[in-house]
């Protein structure tokens, strides 16, 4: 079975980067039919670690990928992890070091001035003497010294380290008996039964680390997948001003979460050249094979371009429902599907979409200046006047064509052309020259607030 996981670490909230982790180990056990596990990295343990988990779930829920099982919190398996130091200690495979700090950096700037990488000499590998006092001793894994250790990485190809290079006998637990981050994972992935990681190519360099610790203690490799960064356009690591947000900021923008995550799967995967990609599609498509191995570049007009297709095809029913967390409660609004259809071809984002729905049905506060200079020149007041007495005159007046009908008359009985309506009319009607059409917008607000809103439009206008 595929067991994947998303193992982050508690800063607070999920950003774009974590959620692309996440969905790609998402679908791959999703595709599989396997599991997708939640794990919180919390060894540092002044973070609230209960807080990161609820917003993560509370984003997964969004958008709706579902974690399987418990969670699993490191910062509750201390117990767990001291039997596999234990074991290791037990077996030859790892030792207590009583270098002093002092020591240590002493070490560090010799190398340093040497030119050489700084790493542990192993100077207490093999030492069974009496041990220093007033020492805590940390505890080392013993690394191989020499040859390679090798990643099989799934995006990566094989990718080759030297031990001499990179490694030494590395902590595995602290003097106060706490253990290390490297040691933690790989001891989870294995005890969570997970197959596959999915995780970002910052974490390359400590993959060779983790596989010493499985094979130390005789657990299999899981395959690996290091995903490249996601870059903005000049080409450098995203920042939070480029997008590096808490993912729950896409829900106030109004990014609707088919369009997050089509968006997300594509940077940095692809299936030829298909761009929207349904959940069903997505998860049919999927294999972390096909990650791009170079960095991907985040771009917000892509995501707009992606949202405003989900809105357009977004069922009227369901976006009132979606609308619902801008504050518009249009679910039982009679004039919904007019609404709704005047506006989903206009709108980017549901909140640009909220704010366009409120600049119909509430009367504009005052009319846009230039727009009445422009817009009120000739017989402009006339226009407004006929048009006006003909929509109280009218009984049957209900869709958008039915205001359009009084238009056309106006227009043919005065003999101008439509722009002379249109123009006036729009600016009483939204208090401005933008908008939706106004055969819609008349539709939607109604016989009585037409004629209101013309009248108080003159009224202003002397
Ligand atoms: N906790 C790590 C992070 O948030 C992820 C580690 C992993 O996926 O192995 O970057």
């Amino acid at each position: 079975m595929v067991v994947t996981r998303f193992a982050p670490s508690p800063t607070g909230y999920l950003h774009i980067g974590g959620l692309r982790t996440a969905l790609f180990s998402y679908l791959w056990a999703r595709k599989n039919g396997g599991k997708f596990l939640l794990r919180i990295e919390d060894t540092d343990k002044a973070r609230n670690s209960q807080e990161a988990a609820e917003a993560i779930v509370k984003a997964f829920h969004w958008l709706g990928l579902e974690h399987d099982g418990e969670i699993t919190y490191q910062s509750q398996r201390d117990d767990i992890y001291a039997i596999y130091i234990k074991r290791l200690l037990d077996e030859g495979k790892a030792y207590r070091c009583y270098m002093s700090k002092e020591e240590l950096d002493a070490l560090r700037e010799e190398q340093t001035a040497n030119k050489e990488r700084a790493k542990y000499d192993g100077r207490y590998r093999e030492f069974n003497g009496t041990p220093p006092e007033g020492i805590e001793p940390v505890i080392r894994i013993k690394a191989p010294l020499s040859g390679e250790i090798v990643v099989h990485d799934g995006v990566k190809g094989d990718v080759v380290f030297k031990a001499e290079d990179i490694l030494d006998d590395f902590v595995i637990a602290r003097g106060d008996g706490s253990p290390t981050y490297n040691f933690v994972v790989a001891i989870d992935d294995h005890l969570m039964g997970v197959t596959e990681v999915i995780r970002g190519d910052d974490h390359l360099s400590n993959t060779p680390k983790q596989i010493v610790v499985y094979e130390a203690l005789g657990f299999s490799v899981p395959k690996f997948y290091h995903v490249p960064m996601i870059h903005n356009h000049e080409g450098k690591k995203l920042s939070k001003r480029d997008g590096a947000t808490d993912v729950m900021a896409y829900k106030e923008m109004g990014y609707t979460p088919q369009a997050l995550l089509n968006f997300l799967v594509r940077l940095g995967w692809s299936n030829g050249d298909q761009e929207i990609f349904s959940m069903e599609e997505m998860m049919e498509c999927f294999n972390p094979k096909n990650i791009n191995r170079s960095a991907s570049i985040y771009n917000t007009e892509k995501l707009e371009w992606l949202n405003s297709h989900y809105i357009k095809n977004t069922p009227n029913e369901e976006l009132a429902e979606l609308l619902e967390a801008y504050g518009l409660l249009l679910t039982s609004h009679d004039k919904k599907e007019i609404l709704l259809d005047a506006l989903k071809e206009r709108a980017k984002t549901l909140k640009e979409m909220a704010q366009l729905v409120n600049e119909i049905i509430i009367a504009p506060e005052s009319l846009d200046e230039k727009a009445v200079e422009k817009a009120f020149k000739g017989d402009a007041r006339e226009v407004l006047e006929n048009f006006a007495a003909k929509v109280s005159a009218a009984d049957e007046l209900h869709l958008p064509s039915d205001y359009h009908h009084l238009m056309e008359e106006v227009v043919k009985e005065m003999n101008i052309g439509f722009g002379k309506i249109g123009q006036p009319l729009r600016v009483a009607l939204l208090g401005k020259m933008s908008g939706p059409g106004l055969d819609s917008v008349m539709a939607i607000i109604g016989k009585d607030e037409t004629i209101a809103r013309v009248k108080s439009a003159l009224a202003q206008i002397a």
